[in-house]
């Protein structure tokens, strides 16, 4: 029969990885805690619609790469593509507004674009982003870019560079976009097919094109720090003061557009220099009006997002040990198993980790799962030990081995501290 296999562009997770996933999810946790951060959990697929209006119709993610289907009523559904719309929504419908002079929130959790999968992209990956709503000062937007490098620092993360610019607010961003069309006009035939739309229905698009040759031709386009107003170019000094300030180091970069088309002002990403072709491995900036444009109060807000495989591919996880099972029951016939179940559901009462093979079998065989289970230890019942009242119970890395009184053998692992114990 032929094998099912999966997707294309979905990964698994498999033990041994998952255990630095953890690690750096608890991370960032801790560092979001400690910012004020509380969890917000969004569910995975909304109306399409949430996403075609705040993305914006003619972006990449909306245009080819989200995942819609019809649902039974008729109406449309979307994977998520990204958390902000979502958390957006959530923030208006239940007035989050309302409860606290300003949200902090963060999500983790699957995406699901339909990119061509490469080396560090994939149809489904995993992000985990926050979202601050209520605050529009630049100050905000430093403090967010002091706590993802923090959090890179905590994870022993070196060479990730941090990038820059303001794309200015709906005030200035029309001068850049016909400032764009002037450059770009006498280029219009050498843009990549993509790039000739985009010229007519969102240039600042070209500037984010992933084609080297479209990249060549921007080189020298116009800057969109030429074209902010005052407020806007005042809000961008403000968070490069506030960056030296704060310790941050970062480089301006006037190509820097995103992909999304709700920001407004600060926009950035991290780039991680071992990454290869996808290099971003954290990417946000400010979005002051997509909780009006989205049918909320007049809010300012900021947030950011971190791509969880690149972040793992840049971290050494040698670090973090692989959890087994410290100790296995070997029992021997009958009898003793039922003592070695009983044993091990008082283990498990105590959150002592521990685990049993109910297939049975020989000493040696039971002693060689221990083995390939990298127990650090095993307790052996057999006839003679039930007989006597106690346990074998056998150091797996010394190789020794003792008897120990029945009774005695939950408060003996305690004190032993292993690992998992
Ligand atoms: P890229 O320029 O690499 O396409 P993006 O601008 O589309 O990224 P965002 O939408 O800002 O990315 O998402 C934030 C982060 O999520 C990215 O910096 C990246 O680390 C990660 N990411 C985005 N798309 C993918 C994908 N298809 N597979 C894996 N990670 C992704
Ligand atoms: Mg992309």
């Amino acid at each position: 029969m032929k094998q099912i296999q999966a997707i294309k562009g979905v990964k698994d997770v498999l033990p041994g990885e998952s255990e630095a996933w953890q690690y750096i999810q608890k991370r960032a946790r801790d560092i979001f805690h400690s910012f004020g951060y509380s969890e917000i959990v969004i569910p995975i697929i909304e109306f399409t619609e949430l996403f075609s209006r705040s993305i914006g119709e003619t972006t990449d993610i909306v245009e080819k790469e989200m995942y819609t289907f019809d649902d039974r009523d008729g109406r449309k559904i979307t994977l998520r593509p990204e958390g902000t719309a979502s958390v957006v929504r959530s923030y208006i419908e239940h007035n989050l507004r309302d409860l606290a002079p300003f949200s902090k929130l963060y999500y983790s959790g699957p995406m699901f674009r339909r990119e061509r999968p490469q080396a560090g992209r994939y149809r489904q990956f995993y992000q985990i982003g926050a979202e601050v709503f209520g605050i529009g000062h630049y100050m905000m937007d430093a403090e967010i870019l002091h706590m993802l490098t923090l959090l890179f620092d905590s994870l022993n993360i070196s060479g990730v560079e941090l990038q820059i610019n303001s794309i200015g607010c709906p005030r200035c961003r029309p001068v850049f976009r016909e400032a764009l069309r002037t450059y770009f006009n006498d280029k219009r035939s050498e843009l990549c097919d993509n790039c000739q739309r985009r010229f007519e229905i969102n240039p600042l698009r070209i500037l984010d094109c992933k084609s080297t040759h479209c990249h060549t031709l921007a080189e020298k386009a116009p800057k969109t720090t030429d074209h902010l107003c005052s407020d806007c170019l005042s809000h961008f000094n403000g968070v490069q003061e506030s960056l030296d300030k704060a310790g941050v180091s970062f480089t301006s970069n006037p190509r820097l557009v995103r992909g999304l088309d709700y920001y407004t002002r600060t926009a950035f990403e991290f780039i991680g220099g071992s990454l290869g072709a996808q290099n971003a491995v954290a990417a946000g900036g400010r979005y002051d009006n997509l909780v009006e444009e989205l049918g909320g109060p007049s809010t300012p807000a900021v947030g950011f997002s971190i791509g969880v495989e690149r972040l793992l591919s840049l971290f050494n996880s040698g670090r973090v040990r692989r959890q087994y099972p410290p100790v296995f029951i070997v029992y021997l016939g009958d009898e003793a198993m039922q003592a070695a179940f009983s044993l091990l559901n008082r283990l498990h009462r105590e959150g002592i980790s521990s685990v049993m093979d109910y297939s049975g079998g020989s000493l040696r065989s039971q002693m060689r799962k221990a083995d390939k289970l990298k127990s650090a230890r095993v307790i052996i019942i057999g006839g003679d030990e039930l007989e006597k009242g106690v346990v074998v119970l056998r150091d797996m890395e010394a190789k020794t081995q003792e008897e120990i009184p029945a009774a005695e053998i939950i408060a003996r692992l305690k004190v032993t501290g292993k690992p998992g114990i």
